[in-house]
């Protein structure tokens, strides 16, 4: 699955994943004041952080950085 590396995007995001998103690689984009973007509470620790994972792999954030034109899509080019 396509895969959106935290760092390609401003600094208002950050990476939010609890511990079943690091064992199923699906963590979220986490917007400075607003929350996870695809509506999951942010309630548990920040697991994906302590894990090191830069990549947001949830489809549903993925989908909405897509639709806000938040990343480069180099497909067509
Ligand atoms: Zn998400």
């Amino acid at each position: 699955m396509e895969k959106i590396n935290i760092k390609t995007l401003s600094n208002e995001y950050s990476i939010f994943g609890n511990k079943g998103n690091v064992w199923t690689d699906t963590a979220h984009a986490y917007k400075s004041g607003h929350g996870n973007l695809c509506g999951t509470p942010a309630l548990s620790s920040n697991h994906a952080m302590y894990a090191g994972i830069e990549e947001v792999g949830c489809p549903d954030c993925i989908k909405i950085l897509k639709e806000q034109n938040k990343i480069q899509d180099h497909g067509n080019n």
